[in-house]
């Protein structure tokens, strides 16, 4: 695929619409806009990775890592792989064109539906059946599937047999993934998916039916301008009307400085993730502009956790080989197939869900070093690759885990740079709850449980996340949310009524939840998108058809040059 970004000495001084971020929520509002004949500006801080490039080697893979802290700041600030270390819990987010879903496991659910049940929702999400369409087209684009195979590969197997424990029984996860040949809604001709288990270091194949292969070669078709390398700070009123948007050039950064840029929109949607867009309305609050006191709270981690079972009897082949392949003739299936699904009808918070999950294969050598005691000596003389495949790490299991949490986080700016206070995050219920589930079938498994290979290092003992949710969540009016059931910001301007909104002001991603999902989040997200885009078009009086096109010349998502 030819690449989707312009270099940013084309972008233009105005535009209609000015997307920030480029993950779900991103792309759901360019394509929309774009094919409602706006002209729409996409603005991402990451780089584009065309299919082909993502890390394949350790070296690659680690040169791809950015880590954040308090007073530590390490790597590429376009590295893929975002690591937020914070003293209460760290969170992992995406970096790149297409976001998150660049590097997740696309597993695609729907909540339970007593989550929107929840009165913290505005009552306009329950009342007005536009998220049930929301769904239906965000099914449309992303595409959940369920591998037929599932059941055949080793890691379902044992998370079946370990599945005793809790007298469960796993069943198919639905997966953001093109099982055959396909050319999708975008018109990009996707391959199918080869089940070499690499989903979250990146798909080779291009079969992973991210961001990156729907919704936004989606609005590059329809006309929107794509640019990488641009962070946002700050978003303020323009004294002309419509919105003045400030970034950086981060192309500049690799130069040894930052370069400012501005722009202007009629409108703005913030879609820059929960961190990105919470970070930039507070910058923007700090510089004048009038904002909810509820900027930055109901911080939530969605109950989510990847853990460990090391030393299971039965093999579980759950390391990718990558694309293309590694070792020959394993067949390790997509990062994520199974589940086990423990529903509590009496009390939401204790339902939770556990999938078995697939490590990327650029990790693959550096496993030894992890998992075993004084490993850093050992994963020297371990460290070949093959021996990964065959040794003890074919039998590691890993979970994630999804359930809810208390969303009692808060994201605050410090030193000008976003951090997450939660004091009581490793005390929530929850981690209790998924401990006990998860300690249970390894047990079963014959395995050790491990939480965190990593405690004990600069990861602490502190719970981590790669579903951070919340900090600009919705409400009825701004005593009690950031934005309204439409994704419009409120305006908290002397004079400004409760539910006044700030005109041509949106967040549209993970950010607007007001409250843990207790599943993956990535369907939520592009189903309020697509409901949010609904409501955009009625007011502003726009039309657009979400309709997959059909093009006598399917893309290829490949990066030119590799096959
Ligand atoms: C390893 C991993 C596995 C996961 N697995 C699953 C899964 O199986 N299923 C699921 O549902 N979810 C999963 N998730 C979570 C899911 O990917 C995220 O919830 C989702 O991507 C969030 O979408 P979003 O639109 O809110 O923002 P994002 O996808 O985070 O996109 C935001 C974009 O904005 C950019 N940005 C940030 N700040 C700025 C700025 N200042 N200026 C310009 N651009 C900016 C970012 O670089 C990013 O590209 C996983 C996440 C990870 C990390
Ligand atoms: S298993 Fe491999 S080919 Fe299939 S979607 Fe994941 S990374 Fe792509």
């Amino acid at each position: 695929m030819s690449r989707l970004a312009s270099s940013l000495d084309r972008l233009e001084s105005h535009y209609d619409v000015v997307v920030v971020g480029s993950g779900y929520g991103g792309g759901v509002a360019a394509s929309r806009l774009a094919r409602a004949g706006k002209r729409v500006a996409v603005l991402e801080r990451g780089r584009e990775f065309v299919t082909g490039e993502f890390p394949a080697r350790f070296p690659d893979l680690r040169a791809e890592l950015q880590l954040t802290g308090k007073r530590l700041r390490l790597g590429s600030p376009t590295g893929l792989y975002d690591v937020r270390f914070g003293e209460d819990m760290h969170v992992l987010i995406g970096c790149g064109l297409g976001g998150g879903s660049l590097i997740n496991a696309g597993v695609a659910l729907r909540p339970d539906p007593r989550v929107f049940r929840d009165p913290v929702w505005p009552d306009e999400i329950r009342a007005d059946g536009l998220i049930d369409e929301g769904y239906a087209r965000a099914a449309r684009w992303v595409r959940p599937a369920r591998d037929e195979t599932a059941a055949e590969r080793n890691k379902y197997r044992a998370l079946a047999s370990a599945g005793v424990a809790l007298g469960k029984a796993p069943v198919q996860a639905p997966v953001v993934v093109s099982f055959a040949p396909t050319v999708n809604p975008a018109g990009v001709a996707q391959p199918a998916c080869t089940r070499c288990g690499d989903c979250c270091g990146g798909c080779n194949v291009g079969a992973k039916n991210t961001v990156a292969l729907t919704y936004l070669p989606d609005a590059a078709r329809h006309g929107a301008e794509i640019f990488t390398h641009a962070k946002v700070r700050h978003v303020a009123r323009a004294p002309e009307g419509g919105w003045r948007v400030g970034f950086e050039r981060q192309d500049a950064v690799a130069l040894g400085s930052t370069k400012p840029g501005t722009l202007t929109a009629d409108v703005v949607v913030l879609a820059a993730g929960t961190l990105g867009s919470t970070e930039i309305l507070l910058r923007s609050r700090e510089q004048g502009l009038a904002l909810s006191d509820r900027l930055g709270q109901r911080f939530s981690a969605n109950g989510d956790i990847i853990a460990f079972g090391y030393g299971a009897k039965l093999p579980v082949d759950a390391i990718g080989v990558g694309h293309p392949p590694k070792v020959e003739g394993l067949d390790v299936g997509a990062c994520v197939s199974g589940q086990i699904e423990i529903v509590d009808e009496q009390d939401l918070a204790n339902s939770l869900t556990i999938q078995e999950g697939v490590l990327p294969s650029a990790l693959a050598p550096i496993l030894p070093a992890l998992f075993i005691p004084n490993g850093r000596l050992l994963g020297a003389l371990k460290s070949l690759i093959a021996g990964v495949y065959k040794g003890p790490f074919a039998s590691l299991q890993t979970f994630f885990a999804v359930s809810h949490d208390t969303a009692s986080g808060r994201l605050v700016l410090e030193d000008d740079r976003i951090a997450l206070a939660w004091p009581g995050a490793k005390d929530e219920p929850v981690y209790r709850r998924l401990d006990v589930a998860l300690e249970a079938l390894v047990r079963q498994a014959g395995g050790s449980y491990v939480k965190n290979p990593l405690a004990g290092t600069m990861m602490g003992q502190q719970p981590a996340t790669a579903h951070p949710l919340g900090g600009c969540g919705m409400g009825r009016e701004r005593g009690e949310g950031v934005v309204n059931h439409k994704c419009q910001v409120f305006d908290a301007s002397p004079g400004a009524g409760a539910a006044d909104v700030h005109d041509g002001l949106y967040v549209i991603d993970g950010a607007i939840m007001p409250r843990s999902l207790g599943v993956n989040p990535l369907l939520t997200i592009t189903a309020l998108a697509e409901r949010a885009m609904l409501h955009l078009a009625r007011d502003r009086g726009l039309a657009f058809d979400a309709a997959p096109r059909t093009y006598t010349t399917p893309i290829s998502p490949m990066a030119p040059g590799r096959a």
